[in-house]
C-alpha cells in the first residue's frame, strides 16, 4: 500500500477533474481546504466574490464527501489567518510530510506555501494545473526566441494545437482565422437583450451570505442583487443559457456598451471558469458545435472562442513569465492617487458612472467597460498602478491575479512598456459615442474639447499624446495620433492642455 496522501485544494481549483484529486484512495487519502482570512482580505474584495468562492467550496466539500473522499474543511468563523495555519492544524490531526497541490493561480500564494513548507519541515508537492490549455512551460517555449509576441500567432496555434474550427486541410473554417472586423457594433438599441435567469440560492449559500454581510461590512457588493451559480451543474446551465440565448449576437455586440445592460450579449462565466466550475476546452467546443448545427455565424463562435482559447491563456502565460517583477512596472511613470469615488461611482461623467457602480454592486463589467471606459480613465489621468490594479483585484468577482495584472497593468495602462499591447489603448469620447448610447443621458458632450460642457476624455486624451510623445515617437502605430496632434497650431495646443490641466485637477480632486 503507498503512503497516505493529503491534497490541499484552494479555492479557485474547484474541479472534479483536477490533477491531484485524480486517483485517490479515500481509505487513506484526506483533502484539506480552508476558508482564510489572509485570502479574503488581501485587498477589500467584493462580497460577491467572497460569497461565490466560499459557497463554491463548501458545495465542493460536500460534493467530495459525498464521493468517500475525507475532507478536513476549516469555515470563515473558526478564525484561520492563513493557508499555512490550516496546514499546522491538518498536521496536528494526522501525520503529514508532504502536501500535492495544484499550481495556484497567484505568485503570492506560492511563495506563501513555499515559505511555510521551508518553515515546518513538510514538502509542497507542486502538480500542473492541466486545467488550462497551454501549461506555463509550453507558453514559455512558445514565447522564447521571439522578439515579439502577439495573441494572434499563439492563438493560431492553439486552434491548431486543439483541434478548433479547422476545415478538413487543418486550415482556419471560413478561411479566416480571425473575425475581430465583424465584432465592433456599436449599441443602437435595435435588438432585444435576453433575460437573464434568476438562480435559486440554497440554504448554504444563504448562511454564506450571512456570515460575509457580517465579517465583510465595509467590501463593496450587494449581496442582494447576488445571481451566481456555485456548483459545476449550475454554471453549466448559465453555460448553455448563453449558447442558446446570447451567442448568436454576441460577436456582433462585443465591443458594445448600453445604459440598459450591465451585459448585454457577454457569456458571465468567466468567475465558473476561474475557480474551476466550467472547462475551458468543453466550452470553446459546445461554442463551435453551436456553429456546426447552425445555430450562430461563424464570426460569434470565432470571437467567443478568440477569448477563451486565445486570450484567456495567453494572459496566463503573459503573467507566470514575468513573475515576479511584472506587478512593479510602471513604465509610463503614472503616480496619481487612485479617486475616492472609484469606490462610490459617484462622477458625473455617465458611462465612467454606469461601469463603476456595476463594478461596485455586482462585481461584474464586461470587457470593454473594464479597458475603454474605467482603464481608459486611469491610463489618461495617469492613476497610479498599484492602486488602479489593486481596484480591479478587489472589486471584480472573476479577479485573481494571474489574469487580472496582465489586463490592467499590461492592456489597459501600458505600464509594461507593449508587452501585452503594441499600442496603448488610448481613446477620446468618440469612440465611447460610437460603442454605445451612454453619452444621450451624459451632461458632458463627446464631440467637445473645450469647455464646461466638454467630454473630459477628449482633452485628457490629447494632454495624455502630448506627456508621452517621446516614448511613442518609435511606435508605428501611434504615428498617425501623434500627426494629428502635431498638425494643430501651438495656439489649439495650450487651449487643449489648459483645459485638460483643470479638468484633471477637478475630476481628481472631487
Ligand atoms: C482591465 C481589465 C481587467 C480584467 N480583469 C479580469 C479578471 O480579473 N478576471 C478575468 O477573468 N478577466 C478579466 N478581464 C478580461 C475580461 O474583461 C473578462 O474576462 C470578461 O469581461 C468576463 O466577462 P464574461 O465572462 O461575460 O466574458 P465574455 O466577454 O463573454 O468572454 C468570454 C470569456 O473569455 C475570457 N476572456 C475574455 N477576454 C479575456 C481577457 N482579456 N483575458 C482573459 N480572459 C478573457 C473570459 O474567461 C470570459 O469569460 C479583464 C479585462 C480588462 C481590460
Ligand atoms: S460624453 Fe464623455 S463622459 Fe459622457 S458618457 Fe460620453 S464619453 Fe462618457
Amino acid at each position: 500500500m503507498s503512503d497516505a496522501k493529503t491534497v490541499l485544494i484552494l479555492g479557485d481549483q474547484l474541479s472534479r477533474n483536477l490533477a491531484t484529486l485524480r486517483d485517490l484512495n479515500p481509505a487513506q487519502d484526506r483533502v484539506v481546504m480552508a476558508e482564510v482570512a489572509a485570502e479574503a482580505s488581501y485587498v477589500p474584495h467584493n462580497r460577491h466574490k467572497i460569497a461565490l468562492i466560499f459557497s463554491a467550496m463548501r458545495h465542493f466539500r460536500d460534493a467530495l464527501r459525498a464521493d468517500g473522499l475525507a475532507v478536513t474543511y476549516f469555515e470563515y468563523s473558526e478564525g484561520l489567518a492563513s493557508l499555512g495555519e490550516a496546514l499546522d492544524l491538518a498536521r496536528k490531526r494526522s501525520s503529514i510530510t508532504q502536501v500535492d497541490c495544484c499550481e495556484p493561480g497567484e505568485y503570492r500564494v506560492q511563495e506563501h506555501l513555499n515559505a511555510w513548507a521551508r518553515q515546518s519541515a513538510c514538502t509542497i508537492n507542486w502538480v500542473e494545473d492541466d486545467r488550462y490549455l497551454c501549461s506555463i512551460n509550453a507558453f514559455k517555449a512558445w514565447a522564447s526566441g521571439r522578439k515579439q509576441l502577439r495573441m494572434e500567432h499563439f492563438y493560431r496555434q492553439m486552434r491548431r494545437q486543439h483541434g478548433l474550427l479547422l476545415d478538413a486541410s487543418g486550415g482556419p473554417e471560413g478561411d479566416k482565422w480571425n473575425y475581430d472586423q465583424e465584432n465592433r457594433a456599436g449599441w443602437r438599441g435595435k435588438d432585444s437583450i435576453p433575460q437573464r435567469p434568476d438562480i435559486p440560492q440554497d440554504a448554504i449559500t444563504k448562511a454564506v451570505f450571512a456570515e460575509v454581510e457580517t465579517a465583510f461590512p465595509d467590501n463593496p457588493g450587494d449581496l442582494s442583487q447576488f445571481n451566481f451559480a456555485v456548483t459545476a451543474g449550475g454554471a453549466t446551465a448559465q453555460l448553455d443559457f448563453f449558447i442558446d440565448h446570447c451567442l448568436p449576437l454576441f460577436g456582433r455586440y462585443q465591443d458594445a456598451m448600453a445604459e440598459e445592460s450591465p451585459w448585454l450579449y457577454h457569456s458571465l462565466i468567466s468567475m465558473y471558469l476561474n475557480i474551476g466550475l466550467l472547462d475551458p476546452l468543453d466550452i470553446c467546443q459546445r461554442a463551435e458545435k453551436a456553429w456546426r448545427e447552425d445555430k450562430c455565424e461563424l464570426s460569434a463562435a470565432e470571437g467567443f472562442i478568440r477569448q477563451i482559447l486565445g486570450w484567456r491563456e495567453y494572459v496566463r502565460g503573459i503573467y507566470w513569465m514575468n513573475m515576479p517583477g511584472y506587478d512593479k512596472l510602471n513604465e509610463l511613470a503614472a503616480h496619481e492617487p487612485l479617486p475616492q469615488w472609484f469606490w462610490t461611482a459617484e462622477t458625473d461623467m455617465q458611462c465612467l458612472h454606469k461601469a463603476l457602480q456595476q463594478s461596485l454592486d455586482l462585481g461584474y463589467a464586461h470587457h470593454i467597460q473594464r479597458l475603454m471606459v474605467i482603464g481608459n480613465f486611469a491610463l489618461l489621468a495617469g492613476l497610479n498602478v498599484q492602486e488602479v490594479c489593486d481596484w480591479y483585484l478587489a472589486v471584480y468577482v472573476d479577479a485573481f491575479e494571474w489574469v487580472e495584472l496582465p489586463n490592467t497593468l499590461g492592456m489597459a495602462l501600458h505600464a509594461d512598456g507593449g508587452l501585452m499591447a503594441s499600442k496603448p489603448y488610448a481613446a477620446s469620447g468618440k469612440y465611447i459615442k460610437r460603442q454605445g448610447d451612454h453619452c444621450n443621458s451624459c451632461r458632458y458632450k463627446p464631440d467637445k474639447v473645450t469647455g464646461n460642457d466638454a467630454c473630459p476624455y477628449n482633452s485628457l486624451y490629447w494632454r495624455f499624446i502630448a506627456r508621452h510623445q517621446q516614448q511613442f515617437e518609435s511606435n508605428p502605430r501611434m504615428r498617425l495620433t501623434l500627426t494629428n496632434w502635431q498638425r494643430k497650431s501651438a495656439d489649439q495646443q495650450r487651449a487643449i492642455l489648459d483645459w485638460a490641466d483643470a479638468s484633471h485637477q477637478r475630476l481628481l480632486r472631487d
